[in-house]
């Protein structure tokens, strides 16, 4: 080869190697990842228990889920089934790993994993829960306990007293005791109302000996519980982790219940929309909602839309996911549900 031909090809090369280079710059300051990561200061996350993508259908105006900034799927099965419950369903929503059904907040070998409202408390954001079900109830124990079978409700109780979230808002008095909530250093309230005249601190405001009434019967609690809990939490310089469960969602699946789902939903949907409108006032929080599992196998045919269910049970379907706010943008796709752990955390700035 003579020199002109070894030097032609040189300059080429080196033309090569600083356009890959100006389009690895490019890609750094321009790509989305980079550019929001850790701006997130507040995570609120929803899980309507048993909520396809057809039970969001059934929502009436304004429907606040199309108001999502970005939108997905989630993978719902089991370590051990294709039908998740809602103990191993929560768990891989809770601690991002696949657990047998029936187990709270440990993997398949029955090792405990921390939650994503576990890891934030440590560092330093404040926690809160509120829910429609009795705090103790799956869904809700899964962010804060850790055991082998969601029906030990003994142990689940000692879990929240010892890894409780600061403030919560749910129903349980039956199995909760006040000096044990007072003792790991919570002020005990049976009602919004004295919930309001609160000014800080850690909050247990149990509002139902079991559950709460079905919706509509219940009115706006959940969403005034909503706003006192935030309240609350906002006062963390820090920012805080929310979760909130319409947990009713799926108790109206299973019992094939039409007209109670379209109510849950309704409710659900004002939650959201109270939760959007504060990340709207609000830069920096995240709202995620999603669901552990479809329930029902619902189906809406005809002009009516009506409501036609095909089991009684749980579905294996993939679910809907929506984020709304900042970091939103980071979560689309199909997801394992185990995945949504990390992917929250790596958008949090702490
Ligand atoms: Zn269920």
């Amino acid at each position: 080869m003579d020199k002109r031909k070894i030097s032609n090809i040189c300059f080429i090369l080196a033309i090569v190697l600083f356009a890959v280079s100006m389009i690895q710059d490019w890609t750094k300051q321009d790509s989305p990842t980079t550019a929001q990561q850790n701006n997130v200061k507040n995570i609120i996350f929803i899980i309507g228990d048993g909520m396809g993508a057809d039970q969001m259908n059934l929502v009436t105006a304004p429907n606040h889920f199309e108001r999502s900034h970005s939108i997905g799927f989630s993978k719902t099965y089991s370590a051990s089934n294709r039908v998740t419950d809602s103990a191993a369903g929560g768990t891989a929503l809770a601690c991002g790993v696949k657990t047998n059904n029936g187990v709270l907040g440990m993997n398949a070998d029955s090792v405990p994993v921390q939650s994503i409202m576990q890891e934030l408390r440590q560092s330093g954001l404040a926690t809160g829960e509120v829910a429609s079900c009795r705090i103790t109830h799956a869904t809700p124990a899964a962010f804060y306990a850790h055991q082998i079978n969601r029906g030990m409700d003994a142990e689940i109780l000692s879990d929240l007293y010892k890894y409780g979230p600061d403030v919560f808002v749910a129903g349980g008095n039956k199995l909760l005791v006040a000096d044990s909530l007072t003792q790991a250093g919570y002020q005990v309230t049976y009602s919004l109302d004295s919930m309001a005249a609160i000014a800080s601190g850690k909050v247990a405001c149990i509002l139902a000996e079991e559950d709460m009434p079905t919706a509509p019967f219940r009115g706006d609690t959940i969403r005034k519980g909503v706003e006192q809990t935030i309240r609350l939490l906002e006062k963390d310089e820090d920012g805080f982790f929310l979760f909130i469960e319409g947990s009713q969602i799926d108790w109206a699946g299973h019992g094939n219940e039409g007209e109670r789902l379209r109510a849950e939903m309704q409710d659900i949907n004002r939650v959201i929309g109270y939760c959007m409108d504060y990340a709207d006032a609000h830069p920096g929080t995240l709202v995620f909602i999603t669901a552990d599992h479809e329930t029902g196998g619902l189906s809406l045919p005809g002009e009516e839309m009506s409501t036609v269910f095909t089991t009684g049970q749980h579905s294996g379907v993939m679910v809907p996911f929506y984020a709304y706010g900042t970091g939103a943008e980071q979560l689309k796709g199909v997801h394992e549900n185990t995945d949504f752990k990390a992917l929250l955390l790596s958008l949090v700035n702490r």
